[in-house]
């Protein structure tokens, strides 16, 4: 039940207020005098008048529609949303951080950039580089920057390579940051194991090879045992080694990109590294790099000298400014919390965690789903929908019968290489009790496609709406709410 109160616009009333502003004291400029005629309003803006107290139960209400971590449980597989904690955001807040400038001068923010510094030198080690750049805010951003790297790199060199190999089971952000960084992507098929197909790398590596993307454990949740061999191809022909470090959960403190044979790696501190994930943003994908890709890291850069932090453009070889200042601060800031809260073993300890519930999870749902990949697994795991697709249900149906139980669905329908997929990552965070709640639904779901599947085609019944035209959701949005374009009350079912 909807209380009027939540319709923001419905419960205005004229002169209704819901702050008080103390009198100006700057004097009244009339600015029919100052602008341009066609740029002042002839109607008054409609505002919605309301007390505070509306306002507060208006954006409270919206805020309970969402389903985040902090209200249940998130198994989106590539993604880990673990929980953030809330220790992060205490310091996040300490005014030392958070009410500093970014163009105060540097001997004044020494301890802001001592932090950066610091964090820098936690994700090289945590990442097996040997220098690292805060700058980009997301992780296709961290790619882009990877591979503009891998660019300057080959031109410094002379060679003009246009091919970055991507395997089929690899996130969409890496064929699309290639395109973007101006090269040709090449997909290469995975083998029957759902791992990189050795032979079929070989056919495609040559002398125009730039780059291959890869991550490992891949978003099978596999990982990939033939990695030193991949790397000695790419290296002998002349190409670099990205890895996308978007989901590091279960590599922490057991091994690294580095040890593998990569060149360059980008974290998302928004998945492994506890720090907000919601709405798009705002992210940090912090890049790392090997010795010899040093040149080109984005400027400025954050240095240290003796007991002295600066911020320093001096590297004429650099590709430059990626991000507005130093990349997202305060994301930042919550990301050393993380570490310096865990420690080297609290770290290694997630990863045990994290590989541990996936395959807890993994083998208590292999009898009633598809599993097209049988071996242990890392983070992460693929169930296929298909036997139940037989039965007339799809992945999408299953995912929509999981919201009446109060979950975020697992990511569906991706990787592309499964079908009907099902990517689950429970993370570490998550207790036993919740993996078993999930998987007693799971199992639930899987018996109703067999004796009531109408139940699951007709889902979700307790949201507040229930199947979205999400083609339409996502080409023609309304986000400029107007009366005319609300909702209707059916479509809404208040
Ligand atoms: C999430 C993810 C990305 C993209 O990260 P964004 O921060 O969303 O840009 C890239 N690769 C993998 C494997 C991911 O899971």
């Amino acid at each position: 039940m909807v209380e009027h109160n939540e319709l923001i616009f419905e419960s205005s009333r004229p002169g209704r207020v819901g702050a008080s502003l103390p009198p100006s004291d700057v004097e009244k400029v009339n600015l029919s005098d100052k602008l341009p005629k066609h740029l002042i309003r002839s109607v008054p803006a409609e505002l919605p008048e309301v007390s505070e107290l509306q306002l507060v139960r208006h954006y409270t209400a919206l805020s309970n529609k969402n389903h985040g971590i902090d209200n249940g449980f998130y198994p989106l597989g590539s993604c880990t949303m673990k929980y953030n904690p809330k220790i992060n955001e205490d310091v996040a807040r300490y005014d030392g951080f958070s009410r500093i400038h970014p163009y105060q001068p540097a001997e004044t923010a020494q301890g802001a950039l001592k932090l950066l510094y610091e964090l820098q030198e936690d994700l090289a080690e945590i990442t097996g580089m040997d220098a690292v750049t805060l700058q980009p805010s997301a992780g296709a951003q961290g790619e882009w920057t990877g591979l503009m790297m891998v660019k300057a790199y080959l031109e410094a060199k002379g060679e003009t390579r246009k091919k970055v190999l991507v395997p089929d089971s690899a996130h969409g952000t890496n064929p699309a940051s290639a395109a973007v960084a101006g090269f040709d992507t090449v997909t290469i098929p995975s083998n029957q194991d759902g791992l990189v197909d050795l032979e079929e790398l070989k056919k495609h590596v040559d002398s125009n090879t730039a780059a291959l993307m890869l991550t490992n454990p891949n978003t099978l949740g596999l990982f990939e045992k033939e990695i030193v061999e991949i790397a000695r191809v790419v290296h002998e022909a002349g190409g670099l080694l990205y890895y996308d470090g978007a989901n590091a959960n279960a590599i922490l403190g057991k091994t690294t990109p580095g040890k593998m044979g990569f060149d360059i790696v980008h974290l998302n501190l928004h998945k492994t590294f506890t720090t907000p994930h919601g709405g798009g943003g705002p992210g940090a994908g912090p890049v790392g790099v090997k010795k010899e890709l040093i040149p080109y890291l984005p400027v400025p850069r954050i240095e240290k000298d003796n007991e002295n932090y600066s911020i320093s453009f001096n590297h004429p070889q650099s590709i430059g400014r990626v991000k507005g200042y130093y990349g997202n601060f305060g994301i930042l800031v919550r990301a050393y919390t993380y570490i310096r809260t865990m420690g080297p073993e609290g770290l290694r300890e997630v990863s045990e965690s994290a590989v541990l519930h996936a395959n807890y999870l993994r083998k208590k749902l292999e009898p009633y789903f598809e599993a097209p990949y049988k071996q242990v697994c890392k983070h992460e795991f693929v169930l296929s929908g298909s036997r139940q697709k037989k039965l007339g249900v799809r992945t999408l149906d299953i995912a929509k019968r999981l919201l009446d139980f109060g979950y975020h669905p697992p990511t569906i329908y991706f990787p592309l290489n499964v079908e009907e997929c099902m990517m689950i990552e429970p993370t570490e965070t998550e207790s036993k009790e919740t993996l078993d709640a999930f998987s007693d639904v799971m199992i639930q779901i899987a018996k109703e496609v067999e004796e009531n599947p109408e139940i699951v085609l007709s889902a979700p019944h307790t949201t507040i709406i229930n199947r979205l035209d999400e083609v339409k959701a996502a080409r023609q949005p309304v986000l400029r709410y107007t009366r005319e374009e609300a909702p209707q009350k059916e479509a809404v079912k208040l």
